[in-house]
């Protein structure tokens, strides 16, 4: 295999701060290898100035208010509904992605921006809660939610606009300016995006892009007041390690093993269905991609057989506009490397490959989409982020066996339960360790914005979506004014005198105690 989505003249590593100054990235077609086009990495020195020039204009974005922001972010919703074949050219180029998914980001954004432009007002209303005692009656108080002025969002190729913009989106709304640094992988759907804002929206200078791996990664996180990182657990640690280093808070979205449990009573076809689209839907480089299954003892054989007859018709290839077929490229020849370490250690430890299980012969870098029969947890593909078309099925005898391997991992991403009924499903969801379950679903809980996305264990610290989404973004600002006349001196004021301090004292007691003598101190 020769082809390589992304190349760069010095080392190529992501994830271990290799240099990128002075060089650029050449972006490649995953389907053939083929050289899109080369862009320019932006240095340290270049990261200060854009993070400057947008932190200069943030002032007057937070001061137009949420209505006026969402203005402007409507202006980029209806830019994006009119220009949606060309981005989705865009995205399909350098991902390799089929027509279908490569379809699917800009419409998602849309929603973004109405779900954030309808909810984000009330999530970050001004609040003004009630004294907790006495004394403070004479006070208002207040908790202002204000913006970090800039926010850095550091995002993967797997999802290249949805996973920058879905956290650009709500961070404009709350008032940040923000810089993204795409995957060097696939940069190039960001910057046709900040182009239209800026070239053909008009928009304030709120929004920018700066290209590079680790070291204009790590230049973004030393420039910006909070960091918006999605990607390998592995490059998150790095990423919050450098923050420490000016204290910037971070909010990492990490990679996962999703586990899918099928129970004995379950719809089956349902199942095999769901399992084939969560498991293989974007070449199965989903962080929530289904990658490992657990079926319940008398049903499975009968779950892998279909499984197998379903995948074995799946279309595998490039289809520019037409729509014709199911499963596209891998993005990285890097990952189609994983995907077939972890499909050859399978097999070397007795699993049974059932369809696929090969990398394809000739340009580009494609896995066949795969199913593995009799897993089980010595195996890499059942314990590390498989992250390509692969899907390993282990047998178990029941549903505590189940559970019990669902929570053998060190990801905590999100998960299905396929059961008899919802109820059976939600009360296997509570056992399970990990920031979001799919009852007789999959992949559902992203799209469902009104509940927070994030990971549990090693697949992340913060939330997307709902109204952690946006809150991540604001600092609240705590604002305590007199509601009357007030004297020359508050009573804890200096100078302190006995007499003041005794009638302090049995206030405090009056305040603080419990029952009528108590406080009388009888
Ligand atoms: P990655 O960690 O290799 O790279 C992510 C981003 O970090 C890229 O933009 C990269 O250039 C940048 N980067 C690399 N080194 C850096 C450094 N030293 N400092 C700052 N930035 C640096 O991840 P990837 O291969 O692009 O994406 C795949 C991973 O992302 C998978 O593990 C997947 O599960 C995860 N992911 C998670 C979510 C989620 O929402 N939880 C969503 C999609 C993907």
């Amino acid at each position: 295999m020769e082809s390589a989505s992304a190349t760069q003249s010095a080392p190529p590593a992501s994830g271990n701060g290799a240099s990128a100054e002075g060089t650029s990235i050449e972006v490649h077609r995953p389907v053939d290898g083929s050289t899109i086009r080369s862009i320019p990495v932006d240095s340290p020195q270049r990261v200060a100035e854009v993070v400057g020039r947008v932190r200069a204009a943030q002032a007057e974005w937070e001061s137009i208010g949420f209505t006026g922001r969402r203005r402007w972010l409507e202006r980029l919703r209806d830019w994006m509904i009119d220009n949606e074949p060309r981005l989705a050219d865009v995205m399909q180029e350098e991902t390799g992605k089929v027509r279908a998914e490569a379809e699917a980001e800009a419409p998602f954004l849309s929603g973004t921006i109405n779900y954030y432009g309808e909810h984000g007002k009330e999530f970050l209303a001004e609040e003004t809660p009630t004294p907790h005692i006495l004394p403070l009656k004479v006070k208002r108080l207040r908790i202002v939610y204000r913006p970090y002025p800039v926010v850095g969002v550091i995002s993967p190729w797997n999802f290249p606009l949805i996973l920058a913009f879905d956290d650009a989106i709500p961070a404009l709304l709350a008032g940040c300016a923000v810089v993204i640094k795409p995957s060097e992988f696939t940069p190039l759907s960001t910057v046709e995006m900040v182009r239209g804002w800026k070239e053909e929206i008009g928009g304030p200078d709120v929004l920018d892009v700066v290209n590079g791996i680790g070291e204009t990664g790590g230049a973004l996180v030393d420039e910006v007041d909070f960091v918006q990182f999605t990607g390998s657990d592995r490059t998150g640690k790095v990423v919050m390690k450098r923050a420490a280093d000016t204290l910037t808070p971070v909010s990492l979205e990490l990679g996962g093993k999703d586990p899918l449990i099928v129970l004995r009573d379950a719809d089956l076809d349902r199942a095999v269905n769901a399992t084939a689209t969560g498991g293989l839907a974007n070449t199965g480089q989903i962080c929530m991609s289904i990658e490992r299954v657990y079926v319940e003892e008398p049903i499975y054989d009968e779950f892998v057989g279909k499984l197998s007859e379903q995948v074995r018709k799946l279309r595998q290839g490039r289809d520019e506009r037409s729509y014709d077929a199911d499963v596209g490229a891998m993005t990285t020849p890097a990952q189609a490397q994983i995907v077939a370490d972890h499909v050859d250690d399978a097999r070397s430890k007795g699993a049974r490959v059932l369809t696929g299980g090969n990398r394809k012969e000739g340009p580009g870098d494609w896995y066949e989409p795969t199913v593995i029969a009799d897993a089980d947890h010595s195996m890499k593909v059942m314990t590390d982020e498989t992250f390509g078309p692969v899907i390993p099925v282990m047998k178990v005898q029941d549903a505590d066996e189940a559970v019990r391997m669902a929570n053998d991992s060190r990801y905590g991403l999100s998960a299905s339960v396929f059961a008899g009924t919802s109820s059976e499903g939600e009360a296997i969801a509570r056992r399970i360790e990990a920031g979001a379950v799919n009852v007789n679903d999959v992949l559902t809980t992203y799209f469902a914005m009104g509940v927070p996305m994030g990971g549990w264990k090693d697949s992340g610290i913060g939330f997307r979506h709902a109204s952690y989404g946006i809150k991540k973004f604001v600092r609240p600002e705590s604002i305590v004014a007199p509601r009357m006349k007030q004297g020359k001196r508050d009573p804890l004021w200096f100078p302190y005198t006995s007499a003041r301090r005794k009638l302090i004292n049995r206030a405090n007691r009056f305040i603080n105690a419990r029952g009528l003598r108590n406080r009388l101190g009888l």
